[in-house]
């Protein structure tokens, strides 16, 4: 998904290996980015650029006109069936194909009207309404959207602008002799419902305004930092040559304090499971399959069901006209054209292409006159390190007696003024770390960037009047040099922008715990969080709200601390090893980080959630290849090839049992657990990861059941595994909590629910702050259990 398509990386790789070694040799010891780019950039050849367009062809990013009714058509069917999400989603895929003003897009936003209504959605679904108007919704169609209208105001308590539309219609259609008898008296019918329902509910004193906002005060920064935008005052930027940048604490940090919150500099959407269509002319062409790239905006990444589509290509969607339009000008009108290609060649070139189209905004003479010089001049891609030699041991900006005289070392990144700010020089000044890459990914990298810029070109000479800066287009080769110092830093500073999606199982909807997994939803760049060394073991939380990346305390934080995070390599969810190998190849870097060392030196057993047990007595297995009873009276010993394998048949097992659930074969579900469960015991620890997933699946199973009893004792089990692996204050533990707690709520033990409710309350309100979709899903619980009589009551009130 980062980096370019499997074809066309394996077709640049083989024409790496087939370049005389002197090539070889002149692209690997380049040490200027310029160079790499202007040699790569001449063994382009139009043979390569046929290949890649081809293989670019397979996504199809434009408008087809004969799609439309095709969705449409779809969307009624999953109607019909009460599927409205899945309708929704169709339709929306249908108005992404069509082009503005036809009958077609104007069908398929009145449907989707439809299907927001019976969601409960009613302003959007108003929304929706006006589009289908606005787009020529045909006449002898109105009054069906017109009633759909007055509903949503009514049910909204809008009750003039209700009256009104039912003036409306009764002027416009009611006496018009074009309607037939039957539809006349339907509407008739229809009208007297709607008046006697605006009267009743103008009788009411309750007033429906009060929507749900969310409160969004305590999610800003107690105090901004004066030397580093988006950062609170409790930390400082500190450099030295070994670490480079990096932050610490300027006073004792509570855990849940607000350290960084920062919109992202530039970000893409991750299209999710997208596979090219690579054989042309097939009949599922027109693909069904839901993607993130039809649930998020492509700008602001919130959830939507009723995206907007780009008036150019079906690909781009957005929550709203806003976001079209702004999306539009900052970077769509170069790139909407270039779909197909984007998606060829992966999310990080995007991300290249897009942070340079941002950077014209930031001044953009300045910032391309800095370019030419900085990358005319060799020393700038010299491994960055050398810039740090120079200002070792000094702190940021600090003017300190130096050999008897003042002198002032500015941070890279930072302004004249020192300081360090969200914009296109922090970006421009992150690691590229040219020296580290291997010869092939820089070949490949530089390779993908010509390609591009010669599409660039090309678009750019179709049309004249483009709205690029001149500077841009002329000096190609250095925008090409730029995008390609963006995509190697990408690698090491590219921050997965990650949301959490509930999927409902199958069954009736109130019968079900959800469950929810952490997905990424896009990557982008954020110069500040970039500041942030990892740990294995951190002391910070980071979460995500549309593009903006909010960094928390987890724990106490004392003056003077570093403040870390996780790059991904968590030490409870892989072994040192494997860590250890990852931090070196993708970031370039051993970690000394804590939990790394302990496990390192101390040749730790290997942890609870990975631990055997003794068939024979239970207790843990312990040893290397061949394992034997930790009890001195039991002389029970087996292989851990054996242990191992019998691992493997039981994850089997259990995802086969995983597969029944989904499918609602609830009873054959809990059978094949209940055995699953048996024979785990038999070689696994209590605490053993795989136990937890087994607990965890027969939570749910009996949720789906209706048995809230066993699902509560059950998710309880596996919430004790959850807790020990990671943490009884870790996120993870949170998300179980809230489980739990929808689970007590569900069942009416109100004692039980209330107490859940506040445990998970609290451990999520230090990862995600008040703003997090579950922290106000809790709260709505904890209110309406505290002045609640006992009546049922579903989750989503
Ligand atoms: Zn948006
Ligand atoms: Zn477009
Ligand atoms: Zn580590
Ligand atoms: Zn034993």
């Amino acid at each position: 998904m980062d980096l370019p398509v499997d074809e066309w990386k394996s077709y640049v790789f083989q024409k790496w290996s087939l370049l005389p070694k002197s090539i070889q040799d002149t692209i690997s010891t380049a040490d200027a980015l310029r160079d790499i780019f202007l040699h790569s950039s001449s063994l382009l050849q139009p043979e390569d650029e046929i290949f890649l367009n081809n293989l670019s062809r397979g996504y199809f990013v434009g408008k087809d006109p004969n799609a439309p009714p095709f969705y449409r058509e779809e969307g009624n069917k999953k109607f019909q069936k009460k599927d409205y999400v899945g309708a929704t989603v169709l339709y929306s895929k249908g108005i992404s194909h069509s082009r503005p003003h036809t009958v077609d897009i104007s069908l398929c936003y009145a449907n989707r009207s439809a299907a927001l209504f019976y969601l409960d959605q009613y302003e959007m679904c108003l929304k929706d309404i006006t589009r289908a108007q606005m787009h020529g919704y045909p006449e002898r169609l109105q009054p069906k959207v017109m009633l759909r209208k007055t509903e949503c105001l009514v049910t909204l308590g809008r009750l003039q602008e209700a009256g009104q539309t039912i003036r409306d219609l009764e002027s416009n259609f009611a006496a018009k002799p074009t309607l037939a008898a039957a539809q006349f008296q339907i509407l008739q019918r229809n009208l007297c419902r709607l008046k006697r329902k605006v009267q009743e509910k103008g009788n009411l004193t309750e007033t429906y305004t009060a929507t749900l906002t969310k409160t969004f005060e305590d999610m800003d920064l107690r105090e901004e930092n004066e030397q580093i935008s988006s950062a609170s005052s409790s930390v400082s930027l500190c450099i030295d040559p070994l670490k480079g940048r990096y932050l610490i604490a300027t006073k004792d940090i509570l855990p849940g304090e607000l350290l960084v919150k920062e919109d992202a500099f530039v970000s893409v959407l991750n299209p999710g499971e997208m596979p090219p269509g690579l054989h042309h002319g097939l009949e599922n062409k027109w693909d069904t399959r839901v993607t993130n790239g039809d649930l998020y905006c492509h700008r602001c990444l919130k959830h939507t069901l009723a995206t907007v589509p780009c008036d150019g290509c079906s690909y781009a969607k957005y929550c709203s006209n806003e976001c079209m339009q702004q999306a539009w000008d900052l970077y769509h009108q170069i790139e909407c054209s270039l779909g197909g290609l984007l998606l060829t060649l992966g999310i990080f070139c995007h991300i290249a292409l897009r942070s340079t189209l941002l950077a014209r905004f930031e001044d953009a003479s300045k910032v391309i006159r800095k370019l030419c010089s900085e990358i005319s001049n060799k020393d700038m891609c010299s491994p960055e390190s050398e810039n740090l030699v120079q200002i070792l041991n000094y702190d940021l900006g600090e003017e300190g007696e130096r050999h008897g005289k003042t002198v002032k070392i500015p941070v890279p990144g930072c302004d004249i003024n020192g300081k360090y700010e969200n914009n296109y020089n922090a970006v421009f000044n992150l690691l590229a770390h040219t020296e580290n890459h291997s010869p092939e990914y820089k070949f490949l990298c530089a390779l993908s960037v010509s390609a591009l810029c010669r599409q660039l070109e090309a678009a750019d000479s179709k049309k004249p009047e483009t709205a690029a800066p001149p500077a841009l287009y002329s000096e190609l080769n250095i925008w090409g040099v730029a995008m390609l110092k963006h995509m190697l830093q990408l690698q090491c500073n590219a921050q997965a922008i990650t949301t959490i999606q509930e999927t409902a199982l199958s069954g009736s909807k109130e019968n079900n715990v959800s469950n929810s997994r952490q997905i990424r939803l896009a990557t982008g760049i954020f110069p500040v969080v970039s500041l942030l060394n990892h740990s294995c073991s951190p002391n910070t939380s980071v979460s995500f709200i549309s593009t903006v990346a909010t960094i928390r305390a987890s724990q106490q934080i004392g003056k003077g601390q570093e403040i870390l995070h996780c790059y991904g390599p968590h030490y409870s969810r892989m072994g040192v090893a494997d860590r250890q190998q990852k931090l070196r190849s993708q970031y370039f870097f051993d970690c000394g980080c804590p939990a790394c060392q302990k496990e390192k030196h101390r040749a730790v057993a290997r942890p609870r959630w990975e631990a055997f047990c003794c068939n024979q007595c239970g207790e843990l297995l312990q040893g290397g290849d061949v394992l034997s009873c930790g009890s001195m009276s039991c002389t029970e010993s087996v292989s851990r090839d054996h242990l191992t394998s019998q691992l493997q048949d039981l994850q089997q097992q259990v995802g086969i049992a995983q597969e029944l659930l989904r499918s609602g074969k609830l009873e054959q579900a809990v059978q094949l657990l209940l055995e699953c469960r048996h024979d785990a015991e038999s070689f696994l620890s209590a605490e053993h990861s795989m136990v937890g997933e087994i607990e965890d699946a027969l939570a749910q199973t009996y949720a789906a059941l209706g048995d809230w009893q066993k699902s509560a004792t059950h998710l309880q089990k596996s919430l004790r595994v959850v807790e020990v692996r990671h943490g009884p204050s870790s996120v993870e533990v949170g998300h179980e909590l809230f489980k739990l707690a929808q689970l007590f709520f569900n069942g009416f033990a109100i004692p039980e629910a209330l107490n859940t409710v506040e445990r998970a309350e609290k451990v999520l309100m230090v990862h995600y702050g008040p703003c997090n979709d579950e922290i106000q899903e809790l709260q709505k619980m904890k209110s309406c259990l505290l002045n609640s009589p006992p009546i049922p009551l579903g989750p989503s009130l």
